[in-house]
């Protein structure tokens, strides 16, 4: 394992056993998600105020990669525009599934996911959450 691999595993097991903006306050759209093959169950809320993201909650359990995965994008995604939220979430699909991306540096901490291209069973445990806000994103497009 070399250094950048070493250092993405320490903030993912610090997001795992530190979770930010863990536990629903109900002032927000919320979304369940569940993947039965790991037993990943997580519920995703969004506080969108003037067109931006004010808040991102989420609450569950699953394991390290899904709520790590949870707890960053929640600092990620606050203080973005609806625009700039969902160009994130969509370079951040472009990563897990290994693609190349060209704008790597709006997803800040949610690179230390990159890995996560080589091991296709976990794809699904590190988007998630992801889905999850993706779909209340769109919700508020609709809504506009
Ligand atoms: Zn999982």
């Amino acid at each position: 394992m070399n250094q950048m691999q070493n250092l993405y595993r320490e903030v993912i097991m610090d997001h795992y056993s530190h979770p930010r903006n863990k536990g629903l306050t109900g002032n927000g759209k919320q979304n369940h998600l569940r993947n039965p093959s790991c037993g990943d169950d997580i519920t995703i809320e969004l506080e969108i105020k003037d067109g931006k993201v004010n808040h991102v909650h989420h609450d569950g359990h699953g394991c390290s990669i899904c709520c790590s995965s949870a707890s960053v994008m929640s600092e990620v995604l606050t203080g973005k525009t609806i625009e700039e939220a969902k160009e994130i979430i969509h370079s951040y699909f472009q990563m897990i599934k290994g693609e190349e991306i060209q704008n790597e540096d709006i997803l800040e901490e949610a690179l230390v996911y990159q890995g996560v291209a080589q091991f296709p069973a976990r794809t699904k445990c590190a988007t998630i959450a992801w889905k999850a806000a993706e779909d209340l994103l769109g919700d508020q497009h609709e809504e506009k």
